[in-house]
This record gives structure tokens, sequence and C-alpha cells, in this order.
């Protein structure tokens, strides 16, 4: 019921960007009424070429399914689309080597539906620090890419960067930053985690954190929904339900093992951080339900409920998108 009477926001999906990728795994978030999802097009791994075949895959795989899918760019097109009852999409990017050293492909980007963008993805690169990687800040290209992303109107993500380009990031936008996909790591420590400093930090400036999906950034590949309520209720202690939000990083209808994949790239994937863990639990929009109870249970109120579900990323979104 409050489900259906939210609007339902996944930050981020996990699915590895192809242009072969079938569209059919969207039917996953609209089968468990979800209203808006940000798909991410490219990653650090991949080149601005294969970024942008598959994104222009994605583009005329959507806007040849109107009927189901609406390419939103703005908060009125994601409110619309709930309205008809159709699924809202826009795209993300996770690290800036998609724009191949081209501050003006975030423009390009921009205009093709692209409306979150990550600074690094794991590793450190040309304008910020990874997670994975030494502690970097924001480099001076970096800071010309966010003040691009301010100006466009593209959220700015904080999740796979490392401690000090995601205290740059909130200190330097202009607009609020959140963590689309990134638990806290007072519940398991992971560099993919975030400590509370980071956390107090964007909810600070408005941002929000995502709760992410993956048994391994949850701990002991637990994808049970006690196991992602303790991640809840421990951002919730911290900053308020105001400041918390769904990105669960999920990768549905696929029989793929994560870890094969994960394997393959240590470098972006490091040993010692679980990537090698067999069959990755993948919790996603099906869970909503159940969180949805044990938010009641803990006494949240509908509206702090409804926050959570996607307000909170949709109050992001509407002081950020133009
Ligand atoms: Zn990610």
């Amino acid at each position: 019921m409050i489900q259906s009477a939210s609007l339902v926001w996944d930050a981020h999906a996990g699915i590895f960007p192809s242009p072969t990728l079938d569209l059919k795994v969207l039917e996953d978030w609209s089968a468990n009424h979800v209203d808006y999802v940000s798909i991410n097009v490219g990653f650090d791994v991949m080149t601005r070429d294969e970024t942008l075949a598959t994104l222009a895959a994605y583009r005329h795989g959507i806007l040849a399914q109107q009927d189901r899918y609406v390419l939103a760019g703005t908060m009125a097109e994601v409110r619309a689309a709930k309205e008809s009852g159709r699924l809202a999409v826009s795209f993300d990017l996770e690290g800036i080597n998609a724009l191949g050293g081209d501050v003006n492909m975030v423009g390009v980007y921009h205009a093709l539906g692209v409306r979150q963008m990550l600074f690094a993805y794991n590793l450190s690169n040309a304008a910020a620090g990874g997670c994975h990687d030494e502690d970097t800040g924001l480099t001076a290209y970096g800071s010309s890419i966010l003040a691009e992303m301010n100006r466009l109107g593209i959220i700015v993500d904080a999740s796979h960067a490392g401690f000090r380009t995601s205290m740059d990031l909130m200190e330097q936008s202009q607009t609020p930053v959140v963590f689309s996909h990134s638990n806290p790591g007072a519940v398991l420590n992971h560099q993919r985690n975030i400590n509370d400093v980071q956390i107090k930090a964007c909810a600070q400036q408005g941002g929000v954190i995502g709760l992410n999906g993956l048994g391994i950034f949850l701990g002991n590949n637990d994808i049970s929904p006690e196991t992602m309520l303790r991640h809840l209720f421990y951002l919730f202690d911290l900053v308020g339900p105001a400041h918390v939000g769904l990105g669960f990083d999920s990768t549905p209808g696929t029989e793929i093992d994560l870890s094969v994949i994960l394997r393959a790239r240590p470098d972006f994937w490091p040993q010692g951080q679980q990537y090698d863990t067999p069959h990755i639990g993948h919790g996603g929009p099906s869970c909503i339900p159940d969180l949805i109870k044990g938010m009641q249970a803990r006494g949240l109120t509908d509206g702090e409920i409804a926050g959570v579900l996607g307000e909170n990323f949709a109050r992001v979104a509407s002081a950020v998108w133009k």
C-alpha cells in the first residue's frame, strides 16, 4: 500500500554495461513497483567508445518501448512516468574515464540522458581517488568536471571514491552530493563502505546515502532483510531517515556468477575485499516490502518511509536537475 502510493527510487542498478544487454532486465524494477532507476552505462573499466556504444544501445532500447519506459531527464518526467504506470530511467557513469580526457563530454553525456556521475571507480584516475587506491583528493581536472556537472545539473555521486575525494566533492560542489550505493562501514568494515565522517558530511550538505544490496558490502554475503535493515537503522540513528535511500546495485535475471567477472580484473576488484566470494548475493527491489515492514516496526512514520523509498533522492534530483 505505502509502496504503491510512494515514489520508489533505485539510485543505482549494478548491471554490467554492455551494448548487447537485453533490456528485459528492466522488468525486474517494473514488476517490483519501482518508479525510477538509474542505470550505469559505463565505468572506468571501459573506454569512452565502449561507453558511448552502450549508451546508444540503451537509449534505442528504451525509446523503442515507450509503452513501458520513459527516458527521464527531469523530475516532472519522473512523476509523469509514475502517473502513467511506466518505469522512468536515466543513466549514470561510474568514473570519468568515459570522458576520454575531455571535460566537454560531460555536456554530451547530459544531452544523452546521464543524470548522475561518479568520479572514480575503485581505482584513482585523472580526476579523483578511488576507494581501493591511494587516498588522493580531487585534482584540478576533477574540479573542472565538478563545475561542469554543477552547471548542467548532474547529480554528484561519491560512491566508489576514496575518502579525501569524497570530502573534496562535498566541500566544493554547489549542489548536494550523494553516495548512491554505499553502506556504512561501522556496520561492515569494507573499503567500498563509508565511514561516519563521510555519512555526516553527506547529510549536512543535503545529500542522501543509498543502501547497497550486494552481499559482500552488507556482510558475509548475507542479503537478508534483517541485515539490510541493520545498515538502514545505523544510518537513521546517525543522520536521520531524511538522508537515506535505496541504491541496490542489483543485477537481476542473470545466472552469471559475479565473482567470475570480478576475479578477471583484480586491479579494479582487488584481493582481500571478498570479490572472490562465490555467488555474491544481490538484494534488489523485491526486498522492498520486507524493508517497509522493518521500518514500520521500528516506528518510522509513513512520511519518513516514503522518504527512504524515494522522496529523499527525489529531493536531491529536484535541487540538481534542470
Ligand atoms: Zn558501483
